[in-house]
């Protein structure tokens, strides 16, 4: 069966255009699937504890037969071969951020994984892009990401 993937990409160390230019190359070679669509690459004043670089965020639409546990894995070594550093702390600057925003419309409630992305209606950085990529786009749920756009502050994002 195929599924609907929507995956955002984030990266604010060594080049992070480039980053995600070669990110976006690797997520188009994950086996059983296919790339049907890149948003725009978006400039984000990074939130977090302290100060760090602007962020480069980008979505990408992928039609997957893999279930999304194993879609998470493929999203996972693809962080590790760009040289991500997992450590014990959240939020920090990173090479490569890549996470799995919706898949069809299931919720899904694991260890490892929680779809929707549980921070993504508070992120103009991510709902934009998604936007890009579909109009129309709504959460499982039923609210419409534009609606929820609407509600968040426009501040510290900008199109490159
Ligand atoms: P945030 O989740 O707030 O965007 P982050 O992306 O910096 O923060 P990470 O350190 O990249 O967080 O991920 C921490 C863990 O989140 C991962 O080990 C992964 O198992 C888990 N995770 C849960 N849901 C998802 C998802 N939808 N996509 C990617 N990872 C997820
Ligand atoms: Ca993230
Ligand atoms: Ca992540």
């Amino acid at each position: 069966m195929t599924h609907m993937a929507y995956i955002g990409l984030g990266s604010n160390l060594e080049s992070p255009v480039q980053q995600l230019q070669q990110a976006v190359d690797r997520i188009a070679s994950i086996p059983q699937s296919r790339l049907v669509a890149v948003s725009s690459y978006y400039g984000s004043t990074a939130v977090g504890p302290g100060e760090q670089p602007d962020y480069v965020n980008a979505a990408v639409l992928l039609e997957t037969e893999l279930d999304a546990h194993t879609l998470l894995d493929q999203l996972q070594s693809i962080e590790q071969l760009q040289g991500r550093m997992r450590g014990p702390v959240q939020w920090v600057p990173r090479t490569l951020d890549l996470d799995l925003l919706l898949y069809d419309h299931e919720q899904i409630q694991s260890e490892r994984l929680s779809v929707p992305h549980p921070r993504m209606t508070e992120r103009n950085f991510v709902l934009q892009p998604l936007l890009d990529l579909n109009p129309e786009l709504c959460m499982p749920d039923g609210r419409s990401l534009s609606s929820l756009l609407n509600q968040l502050p426009q501040n510290g994002l900008w199109k490159l």
